[in-house]
């Protein structure tokens, strides 16, 4: 489904990716994990065209993507949930939840999916007209997801989904992220958390200082020796 070939990103003077392979198959969860400032916020971003690659090839569903507005990625299909902190924090959370729909003219499936959304997350249904900003870094990262998911992708670009939550917030995002995938979404993971991503991912890639260093199955990673040693505890 998605093919990222010898990329290469830079900020500025800083070589953010150094030539990154990488292969996410339709119906997969595949977990990008790695240290702070390793890079993988950045594979993300390069994919869904938030930032521009120095070179390589960004191939999804056979299509070279990599020059393409960012806006064509979620009517491709492709949808980035970043660290929850990037919802729209002056807007509420329907305002939110219907601009992940914009692509969409449907009026009543989006109306539809956005009480799903609350369905699957409550305490967003219960807070629907309170602004984004004032609500709780758990309920945000919920915001986030939800409002990736309201595009109904086919790719979901899924960054940090537990950072700084609580155990059960983070169990019940896990077992969202694992619905999804029953729902035949394809999942690209970013997670610090590796026994957490292993634990719910197919396919793993370690990123260290901007290359790609291991990969394998994730029960392949979880018992290698030096995953255990940096990234297990
Ligand atoms: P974390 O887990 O801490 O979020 P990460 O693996 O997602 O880290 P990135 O956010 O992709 O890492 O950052 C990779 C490198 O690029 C880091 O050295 C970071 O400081 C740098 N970087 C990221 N964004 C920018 C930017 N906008 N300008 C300059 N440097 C940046």
């Amino acid at each position: 489904m998605l093919e990222v070939k010898n990329l290469y990103v830079n900020y500025g003077a800083i070589k953010a990716l150094i030539d990154i392979n990488l292969v996410v198959n339709e119906g997969e969860i595949v977990t990008l994990i790695g240290a702070n400032g390793a890079g993988k916020s950045t594979t993300l971003r390069a994919i869904s065209r938030l930032v521009n690659p120095v070179k390589g090839q960004i191939v999804y569903k056979g299509q070279d993507i990599m020059r393409l507005r960012p806006d064509r990625m979620v009517s491709l299909g492709i949808a980035h949930s970043p660290e929850g902190r990037r919802v729209l924090a002056r807007q509420t959370v329907l305002t939110n939840l219907e601009l992940g729909a914009y692509t969409r003219s449907d009026r009543l499936g989006i109306k539809a999916d956005i009480e799903r959304q609350f369905l699957i997350f409550p305490r967003l249904g219960e807070r629907r007209h309170q602004l984004a900003g004032t609500l709780s870094g758990g309920e945000q990262q919920m915001l986030a997801i939800a409002r990736a998911v309201m595009s109904r992708p086919k790719l979901l670009l899924l960054d940090e989904p537990s950072l700084g939550l609580a155990p059960q917030i983070v169990r019940e995002i896990f077992s969202v992220i694992r619905q999804l995938h029953e729902e035949e979404v394809t999942i690209l993971l970013v997670e610090q958390n590796a026994r957490l991503a292993l634990d719910n991912a197919h396919r793993g890639y370690v990123l260290e200082a901007g290359q790609l260093t291991l990969t394998g199955n994730a029960s392949e990673l979880i018992n290698d020796e030096r995953v255990k040693k940096a990234y297990l505890g």
